[in-house]
């Protein structure tokens, strides 16, 4: 199985506060991580370093094969010329708690916008492309609709496909259903989880337990911006080895 990710001693800070204390991880091509954690322990900084939208201050990260972000060696640091952080983004589709839609474009212009700024697509072929990730998640019906009047499940379902028409080799989801009713959970997990049959490469930052038990290959439990302890489903949330994660288990469980 070839490596997606590969993290090594990741370390990051915000002024005097450490967030990421020498982070570990690695994520085999076509399998789903999800990470869980209390407020606070690092999950969206290391989501976001993985996709450059923090630089890391020590350690490596690459992405199939590709450096990404920052390397120390020696007393070198290496980083990434802007123009090669932005065509390595365009590789990694990232979905935000709160959809971060363009309120002022309708939902096919949404998700064709990237294609056709960052990869230089034909505005048709990106617009066919669109209309069938659209069927893909079941909104073709939306496709001129404003983000607006949609519900906040069919919003984050639309912000999906928009990620997806970069056709991403590695999808990251920052705790996707938080933001959403209860009754709306449902239809956004089972997109990722349809995406998950397909084989798509994923990190999932959430709090749905009954997700990670069914969807993941590896859960990873971060605290205070260290992984505690990772595994399969059944050995990390059933019976996990370290306190921290037995207290964190049993408040969202
Ligand atoms: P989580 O996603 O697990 O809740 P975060 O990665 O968002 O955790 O945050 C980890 C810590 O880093 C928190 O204490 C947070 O306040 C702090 N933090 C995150 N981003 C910044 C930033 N841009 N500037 C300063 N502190 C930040
Ligand atoms: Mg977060």
């Amino acid at each position: 199985m070839s490596v997606m990710v590969d993290i090594r001693s990741v370390h990051k800070s915000f002024g005097s506060l450490e967030v990421l204390k020498g982070i570990d991880l690695e994520v085999d091509t076509g399998q789903v991580t999800v990470i869980l954690g209390p407020s606070g322990s690092g999950k969206s900084t290391l989501l976001r370093t993985i996709n450059h939208l923090e630089k890391v201050d020590r350690g490596a990260i690459s992405v199939d094969g590709t450096l990404v972000g920052y390397r120390r060696s020696g007393d070198t640091l290496h980083e990434l010329p802007e123009r090669e952080v932005l065509r390595q983004r365009t590789r990694i589709g990232f979905v935000f708690q709160n959809f971060h839609l363009f309120p002022h474009l309708t939902v096919l212009e949404n998700i064709v916008e990237a294609p056709v700024a960052a990869l230089k697509r034909p505005r048709a072929d990106a617009v066919a492309a669109a209309l069938r990730l659209l069927e893909r998640v079941g909104l073709a019906d939306k496709a001129d609709a404003y983000p607006g009047r949609l519900s906040g499940g069919q919003q984050q379902r639309v912000a999906i496909a928009r990620a997806l028409a970069l056709e991403p080799r590695l999808l990251l989801f920052d705790e996707p259903t938080s933001a959403l009713d209860p009754e709306l959970v449902g239809e956004v997990l089972d997109v990722i989880k349809d995406l998950a049959r397909q084989g798509t490469t994923m990190i999932v930052v959430t709090h749905e337990i009954g997700f990670a038990r069914e969807v993941a290959d590896t859960v990873v439990f971060m605290d205070d911006g260290r992984i505690v302890e990772q595994g399969p489903p059944a050995e990390v949330l059933d019976r996990p080895r370290h306190e921290r994660t037995r207290a964190f288990l049993s408040k969202v469980l």
